[in-house]
């Protein structure tokens, strides 16, 4: 595909990126793979590449999305395309697996549930009795367990470099977007705290949980309610205890994916979330349903992540204005998600700019 026309003098580049997360990174990267030639600038108010802490770079499988949704479709492919880009690209990643364990006789129903809901999602998925939960995880303990074969870890920072190398695009760190101006004729006009003025044909907005904050600032006002949480994380102290992914069955009446452990492609094991500030005793009561070895003394505080913060949707949502994409809710796993997303992304620019 072309673009309609090459950036005037008027224009620094074709397309501003606000927000060089992982879906600003891969819209850059679609943006000139399907378009060679178009100029994108990224901006980002960090000072350096790095994921919103505690990201895990967990490769997700797919498993739990509605068969058919958006999602579901964004994160089985995009596991798929992610493993490609990093075995590609040489970046640290592995193809672990994940277990869901069943600890109480009232999770099972809903373990076989997502038994079904998995194999309908083409994710190859195997149901474990008790006595066959160690042959994957010594240290872990549970009455049934599924193992999800396609989870998989993976250095998110390495990735996010990877794209921005490959796109090609200029990347500003230290960029922090202040003011938006948009002429009919002209396109948009973006002003950094640092006083730079940079001029654009077209905008995409991918500031993340930022994202309704940066639509307003370009003067649009899109229907979208902000819900947040925020959770606590742990690390593991000890963590030979742990191979690869362990997870509880999900709780119906919590969007949250309870307290699991994962082991991160660096050998880490990240435990949480915890939803609310609990203390250190119930957050160990917690994981030693899992993993009844760990004391409280093998757990160190890893700090408090923002859960959600986007709308009561769980689909990805895109919003079209004069000359802009806004990129407005991006639900978790997006990182898994992030090639496909970035593409759905791109097209919707190039449609901005081949109209502009
Ligand atoms: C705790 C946690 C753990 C997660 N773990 C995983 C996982 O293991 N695997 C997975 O697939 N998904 C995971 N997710 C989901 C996924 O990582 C995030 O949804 C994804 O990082 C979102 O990417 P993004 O590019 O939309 O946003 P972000 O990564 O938040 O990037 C937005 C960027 O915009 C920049 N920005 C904002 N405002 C401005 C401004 N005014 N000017 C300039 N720059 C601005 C910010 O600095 C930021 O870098 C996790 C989410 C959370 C919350």
């Amino acid at each position: 595909m072309r673009v309609a026309a090459a950036p005037t003098r008027r224009h620094d580049c074709d397309v501003l990126v606000i927000g060089g997360g992982t879906i600003g990174m891969s819209t850059a990267y679609a943006l000139t793979r399907t378009a060679p030639g178009t100029r994108v600038t990224v901006l980002d108010q960090q000072k350096r590449p790095a994921p919103a802490p505690p990201t895990t770079g967990v490769i997700h499988s797919g498993i739990h999305h509605r068969p058919g949704s958006p999602l579901a479709r964004y994160t089985i492919l995009g596991a798929t395309e992610l493993i490609k880009f990093c075995t590609e690209y040489d970046i640290p990643h592995a193809v672990t697996g994940k277990l869901i364990v069943a600890t109480d006789r009232a999770e099972l129903p809903r373990l076989h549930a997502l038994v079904q809901r998995g194999r309908e999602n083409g994710i190859p998925v195997r149901e474990l009795g008790a006595a066959q939960i160690p042959d994957h995880e010594p240290a872990v303990r549970g009455i049934a367990a599924i193992h999800v074969g396609t989870t998989g870890v993976c250095d998110v920072v390495g990735v996010t470099r990877q794209l921005a190398d490959a796109s090609g695009a200029e990347i500003r760190y230290g960029a922090q977007v202040v003011h938006i101006d948009r002429r009919p004729a002209l396109g948009v006009t973006v002003h950094t705290a640092d006083g730079t003025v940079l001029r654009a044909r077209a905008l995409v907005n991918c500031a993340g949980p930022h994202g309704a904050e940066v639509a307003r600032m370009a003067g649009d006002t899109p229907a979208v309610r902000t819900v947040s949480s925020r959770g606590e994380y742990y690390t593991l102290n000890r963590p030979d205890l742990l191979r690869g992914l362990v997870h509880p069955v999900p709780d119906p009446t919590s969007p949250l994916p309870g307290v699991h452990l994962t082991r991160g492609i660096d050998g880490t094991v990240h435990v949480g979330p915890h939803a609310t500030r609990a203390d250190l005793s119930s957050f160990t009561e917690a994981v030693r349903r899992l993993l009844p070895d760990v004391r409280a003394a093998d757990l160190t505080p890893a700090g408090t992540a923002r859960l959600r913060d986007g709308t009561p949707t769980d689909d990805f949502l895109l919003h079209e204005a004069p000359h802009t994409v806004h990129v407005l809710n991006v639900p978790s796993p997006a990182t898994t998600a992030s090639l496909p997303m970035g593409r759905a992304v791109a097209w919707r620019v190039l449609g901005v700019l081949g109209s502009g």
